[in-house]
């Protein structure tokens, strides 16, 4: 099936939903399409808790929040893009806020939270669901828009590209959706990408199943560069709940004072870093890989119990439920946790306006590189740097959108049509799924090694290869689909950690201990290899009603 629109936006997260309802609301008279995997809400923006950064208190100051962004950063941020994101956090906090994002406030004065990292409290938040109340008002908006569709269900497989006066443009993107066995090829002038992480390429992780990098991969294969993949984010403190949906247990947490404790009963942070348990997310999940190895134990404990119970009740309602609901009451005995992958600081290069080495794509938010996080992500800057810089992809694309016809139409690719049939076995896919999950948790964790790395090679280059040799010949399925993805993805952490030959932010190797800035001061960028777009003798199509 063919649809036409001005804009279509893969993703339902913070940064495709703010993108869509803005650009729905710039362009009364264009057709804004937003496609998505699973439910409309299924996003890691819906399980975000402690909030967004952004100077919003007389006592703070944007060169503070740069400040602590670079130090974070490790020397890889981009100051540039720290600054503008960083002076126009209040803006959008504002803007959030006039679409009906409720956030905790008394007396009208926000309720800041304070991080791991940042020097003052400055983290605005909705409790600790703060994704879900952003998520909430976006989509509210959204559904407000009448030139607005959102098509749920249904899966980005590839982005539409062809060449046009030299040079490599998209024209939308290809889709399916696995309940109606349908295949369609959404058109459109401006595509935006905006689906989200990759956290389910490990084992461990605190992303929900959407978060399999699909984008990313998307646009590699399309021709965009990406950058700094080798910095994968641990969050240190995930719920120790083996066989259960990861539960995150928010940096707030230690921001009101929780402490970690190993097994033996000692309070190990003092050990590590002079900010103990508000040190950079990177120290606290190393240490806390260090002491599991150390004591060979499966999980540390993390101790809010000495704050009155009330409090804990009122500041982590969701945290405190959810626990309970796992047999532990936080008000009373310590939490056991465990770090998990959480956010990827590298993606697809891109301006602040989300412009990238292809006409016509967008991509914003956690797919999107824009050098803001450096080699290690300052908690709660990611929500930050999603909305400015969907704010401003908007406004982009409302520019190329009006300066540019209607996308030239390849024809769709031949294998789409190759399996509107059901799958009968799914046990190939679901074991190298497993596999290749483990063996990035196993050898591209937190703390890596060359061996390990030369051994992750070869092995997710043997996944990919078995991959493509069934990719084409089996049904189509969202499982097969992610995995292609996962694999591509994996290699391309492989190749970017396999690079680095130094210890900086997030890439700790051994081999390599110490930070080198005269040689590595600098991201790992990857080219995609040249491969030649269809749309030579291609028409032009007229516009017409989705
Ligand atoms: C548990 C948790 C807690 C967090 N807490 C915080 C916090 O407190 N503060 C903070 O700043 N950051 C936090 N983060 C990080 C932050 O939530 C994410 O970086 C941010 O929400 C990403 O937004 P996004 O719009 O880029 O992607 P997402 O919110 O992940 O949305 C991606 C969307 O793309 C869709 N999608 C993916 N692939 C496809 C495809 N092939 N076809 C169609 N649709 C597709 C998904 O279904 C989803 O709708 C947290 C992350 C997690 C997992």
């Amino acid at each position: 099936m063919e649809r036409i629109y001005d804009v279509v936006v893969i993703g339902s997260g913070i940064a495709g939903l703010f993108f869509a309802q803005k650009v729905a609301g710039l362009m009364p008279q264009g057709r804004v399409a937003v496609i998505t995997k699973k439910s409309e809400t299924e996003s890691s923006t819906n399980y975000a808790q402690g909030g967004i950064a952004s100077v919003m208190s007389s006592k703070d100051s944007f060169d503070a929040h740069v400040a602590d962004t670079l130090t974070a950063g490790a020397g890889l941020c981009h100051r540039r893009a720290v600054e503008t994101i960083v002076r126009c956090g209040p803006q959008a906090i504002q803007k959030l806020v006039s679409i009906g994002v409720g956030f905790t406030s008394e007396k009208g004065k926000f309720d800041l939270g304070r991080e791991g990292g940042h020097s003052t409290n400055r983290v605005v938040h909705a409790a600790d669901l703060t994704g879900r109340e952003i998520e909430r008002a976006l989509l509210n908006a959204c559904r407000k828009k009448k030139n607005l569709d959102i098509f749920r269900d249904t899966i980005g497989l590839d982005l539409i590209t062809y060449e046009y006066r030299g040079r490599r443009r998209c024209g939308g993107v290809y889709a399916f959706t696995q309940q109606k066995r349908e295949f369609s090829s959404f058109y459109a002038p401006v595509t935006m990408l905006a689906t989200g992480g990759i956290g389910q390429v490990y084992y461990n992780t605190t992303n929900p199943t959407i978060a399999t990098g699909d984008g990313i991969a998307m646009a590699f294969r399309a021709g965009a560069r990406v950058a700094n993949l080798e910095f994968i984010q641990f969050h240190p403190t995930t719920l120790y709940s083996p066989g259960r949906k990861p539960f995150l247990i928010s940096e707030a947490v230690r921001g009101e004072g929780a402490i970690l404790v190993n097994s033996a009963g000692v309070k190990f942070m003092k050990k590590y870093h002079p900010q103990k348990e508000l040190a950079p997310r990177d120290i606290v999940a190393r240490a806390i890989d260090s002491e599991l190895k150390e004591h060979g134990d499966e999980f540390v404990l993390l101790d809010i119990s000495h704050l009155q119970g009330a409090f804990i009740r009122r500041r982590f309602p969701n945290i405190y439920k959810e626990c309970l609901r796992r047999g532990i009451d936080i008000t009373k005995q310590p939490i056991p946790v465990v770090p998990s992958a959480h956010y990827c600081c590298g993606g697809v290069m891109t301006d602040i306006y989300g412009r990238t080495d292809i006409e016509g794509l967008l991509v914003c938010g956690e797919s999107a590189f824009t050098g803001m996080h450096g080699a290690n992500r300052l908690a709660s800057n990611s929500l930050l740097e999603a909305v400015v810089m969907a704010d401003f992809a908007a406004d982009a694309a409302v520019e190329f959108r009006t300066t540019n016809q209607f996308p030239e139409i390849p024809p769709a690719e031949w294998w789409l049509h190759s399996s509107v049939i059901r799958q009968k076995e799914k046990v190939i896919i679901s074991y190298d799924r497993l596999f290749l999950r483990k063996l990035m948790s196993d050898f591209l964790g937190i703390v890596r090694s060359e061996d390990r790395l030369k051994m992750a090679h070869e092995r997710v280059h043997m996944i990919l290869k078995s991959i493509d040799s069934y990719y084409l010949s089996q049904p189509a399925s969202y499982a097969i689909v992610e995995l292609r993805n996962m694999a591509q993805i994996a290699a391309l952490i492989v190749r970017s950690a396999s690079r680095r030959k130094e210890s900086r932010g997030l890439h700790y190797i051994l081999d390599y201990p110490r930070t080198d800035d005269l040689h590595w001061k600098r991201d790992t960028i990857i080219k995609p290899p040249r491969r030649k777009a269809p749309g030579n003798n291609i028409r032009i199509r007229k516009r017409k009603n989705a």
